[in-house]
């Protein structure tokens, strides 16, 4: 049976895993209140119909043998050490399962005794709850690096969704900072994932395919010097070579101290402009090249398409009745579902500025860069543009972390709507 103490201590050592999108809230619980967002154990995920999902969220031991500077479960760090059996696992996903606690789970593990072990135990895991108990609920299985190739594709027949952190962004701050990981021990895996989901989805195979949820990885964004646009390579290269479902940037925070490390963290506001950009690559047909140059950082003042526009303004006005798809979405305040609703709805009727507002296009933005049946409302100076998209910036910056207001800006963080 396994005790609150061990299950503590290995909910609270996966929480640094920003897979799903409840992790990182700091709000506790107060005397005589309910509930408390800053525990690890349950987080949640989207399914690719959009409904959230709550999953336990795990690590089979936190008694980890690799020493990565930046982890608070490294084996030099002093902390209290738990493991659990699979069969452990196993009941407590059937019993918070049945309490309704959770759909899912999300399971992960620090490098105990051997990598192919532990990936061997997490493995016997997800098996049994398919098998012996019965478990058809949502899985998404870390993979162990170094752990042998077939072991790794024996547990994704079994799992919805299996991810390989990257890490960091460069091989360089890989030998620095988890000088026992190789980039090959990360990236050999994600193809052969990669390779084996292509099979299946040549060949129609349902039943027995691997991995239907796809795969995704995790980077440590500021804990190493590297760029944006180094990082936003990267997260292109996996996109298109690999067909990774998403990257997660975990922005870093010193939770311990090393001389290899730096002594501030990178800041939520680094990593929310890396999440926008991402958005611009995967859905609004950006290449990286177009938003960042390689040395640089995204500006903090303008999210990265508003940057782009004002880089273009030559390209602009465009005529909201006859522009190209490709030119609605890089169009500020038109988000990919805004583009798709201008393309049907004008097929029916020339467009207006009301009509816009009332398919939810952001106007205060999009007004500089459209005309609609030929009139333009937007500024003439390139500087009053500026001045008023940094405006939304600043505005932005400081909304930006919280995920429960209403404003348009915790809409566009969760919809990618840009
Ligand atoms: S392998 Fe590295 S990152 Fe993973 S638990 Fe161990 S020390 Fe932490």
């Amino acid at each position: 049976m396994l005790d609150a103490e061990r299950l503590a201590i290995l909910t609270e050592s996966a929480k640094y895993d920003v897979s799903c999108s409840s992790s990182g809230s700091k709000r506790a619980n107060k005397q005589g209140g309910l509930g408390n967002a800053s525990v690890g154990g349950i987080c949640h995920s989207f399914t690719p119909d959009g409904r959230c999902i709550s999953l336990l969220k795990i690590l089979m031991s936190n008694d980890c043998q690799y020493d990565c500077e930046y982890c608070p479960n490294r084996r030099s760090a002093d902390v209290k050490r738990a493991s659990v059996t699979p069969d452990e696992i196993c009941e407590l996903v059937i019993n918070f399962y049945k309490r309704n606690y959770i759909e899912g789970l999300f399971l992960s593990s620090a490098v105990f005794t051997s990598p192919n072990r532990t990936m061997e135990l997490l493995t016997d895991t997800v098996i049994k709850l398919r098998k012996v108990y019965n478990f058809n609920g949502y899985i998404h299985l870390k993979g162990i690096p170094h752990a042998d190739d077939a072991l790794i594709m024996r547990a994704a027949k079994f799992v919805d969704r299996m991810s390989f952190n990257i890490e960091l962004p460069s091989e360089k701050s890989l030998k620095l900072l988890a000088p026992q990981k190789t980039r090959e021990s990360l990236i050999l895996p994600m193809k052969k994932l990669s390779t084996a989901l292509t099979y299946d989805k040549e060949n129609k195979v349902k039943k027995g395919g691997v991995i239907p949820a796809g795969q995704t990885t995790q980077m440590i964004i500021g804990a190493s010097p590297e760029s944006d646009g180094q990082i936003l390579r990267l997260t292109e290269a996996l996109y298109r070579k690999m067909g990774l479902k998403r990257v997660y940037y975990s922005s870093y925070i010193p939770v311990v101290e090393s001389p290899k490390l730096p002594t501030v963290g990178a800041g939520l506001l680094r990593e929310h402009r890396l999440y926008q950009a991402d958005w611009l690559i995967r859905f609004y047909g950006f290449d990286v090249s177009e938003i960042c140059d390689e040395g640089e950082n995204l500006s903090p003042d303008y999210d990265p398409k508003c940057a782009w526009a004002m880089r273009n303004m030559h390209l602009f006005p465009i005529e909201i009745n006859t522009a190209p798809l490709e030119m609605l979405l890089r169009v500020p305040g038109i988000g990919a579902k805004g583009a798709y609703r201008i393309i049907n709805a004008r097929r029916f009727c020339a467009l207006d500025f009301d009509n816009l507002a009332k398919m939810r296009i952001i106007l205060k933005r999009a007004k500089h860069f459209i005309t609609c049946k030929g009139k333009f409302y937007g500024s003439e100076s390139g500087n009053a543009v500026k001045a008023a998209l940094m405006l939304d910036g600043i505005k932005e910056t400081r909304e930006q972390l919280s995920m429960f207001s209403c404003s348009s800006v915790a809409l566009s963080a969760l919809s990618g709507e840009i």
